[in-house]
């Protein structure tokens, strides 16, 4: 971590996304004037009407990169940051509209907007980190409450934050929650995604779908072998990875060349479906 100054200048910014990162950020509700007290919040449109352009210590960046004009605004942005935080799923791996990236975007702009050639789009969503340098990334879908005070604890003390990198099961084992894959058969990823939540939907009887992206080296092939021993189709076993970290490596690899498409909605005729599914055949 580089020496930041004692009350650091940050920015708060948002790509293509959701804002629910920075919300996250504001539900901090009990240390909210501490935080404004530590840090100088600079620029956080979500938060208030003050705006700079830097420079800023710390710039956390929201959502993906989606449209021609955010490579240019990122690659600004990066220029007057001396840290850059990637914040959620959106921003270290493209997001949910990263799904789109299975198909051509003429389709979906066509099908979803009465003018698309009003449209400036990319042809892929992609994370920050493909287009300007990341110092930190805090996964999850939203991110962590726990790992965002850790975060600007460690960024205030001068140390590097402990964020974590164990799967899911390992929450699921310390809060002592039954495995659903065991008691009902149900498809989890938790043994290759990232921790943070808590082990949120095991402890609701329900598999984590992967909002925390992936671990480091997880073994997605033996996880996608397990589903299928399980019962699901192959094809149906890669598509659990098609979720809010689908364009993470290695996620991205077990998906379907169709990414996703489903047969049974090309069969009903949806716009897209059935190139997706011939794709895959
Ligand atoms: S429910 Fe899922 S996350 Fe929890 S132990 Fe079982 S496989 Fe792992
Ligand atoms: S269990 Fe999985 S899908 Fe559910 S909140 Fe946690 S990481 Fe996200």
């Amino acid at each position: 971590m580089p020496g930041l100054p004692l009350r650091p200048r940050v920015g708060v910014v948002k790509l293509t996304s959701c804002d629910g990162c920075q919300l996250t950020i504001l539900d901090l509700e009990e240390e909210l004037l501490s935080i404004v007290e530590a840090f100088d919040i600079v620029d956080f449109p979500e938060a208030t009407s003050s705006r700079s352009s830097g420079p800023y210590d710390i710039l956390f960046v929201e959502g993906s990169v989606s449209a021609p004009d955010q490579v240019e605004r990122l690659a600004e942005l990066r220029a007057r940051s001396t840290l850059l935080v990637a914040i959620g799923a959106c921003a270290t791996a493209g997001g949910i509209q990263a799904l789109r990236n299975w198909g051509e975007v003429g389709d979906w702009a066509a099908t979803v907007y009465p003018d698309p050639s009003l449209l400036q789009v990319l042809d892929r969503v992609t994370p920050i980190s493909d287009h300007v340098k990341v110092d930190v990334e805090v996964r999850g879908c939203p991110i962590s409450p726990d790992q965002l005070r850790e975060l600007l604890a460690a960024l205030l003390a001068g140390r590097r934050p402990q964020l974590p990198d164990e799967a899911v099961c390992l929450e699921c084992k310390r809060r002592g929650l039954t495995c659903v894959v065991v008691a009902a058969g149900a498809t989890c990823l938790g043994p290759v995604t990232r921790s943070g939540c808590g082990a949120i939907c095991p402890s609701f009887g329900r598999g984590c779908y992967g909002c925390f992206g992936p671990r480091e080296q997880p073994n997605v092939a033996s996880l996608v072998s397990r589903f299928e021993l399980d019962g699901l189709a192959p094809d149906e076993a890669r598509r659990r990875f098609a979720g809010i970290n689908a364009w993470a490596e290695p996620y991205r690899d077990a998906i379907p060349r169709g990414g996703g498409a489903r047969p049974e909605l090309a069969a009903a005729g949806v716009p897209g479906e059935t190139e997706a599914a011939d794709a895959r055949r």
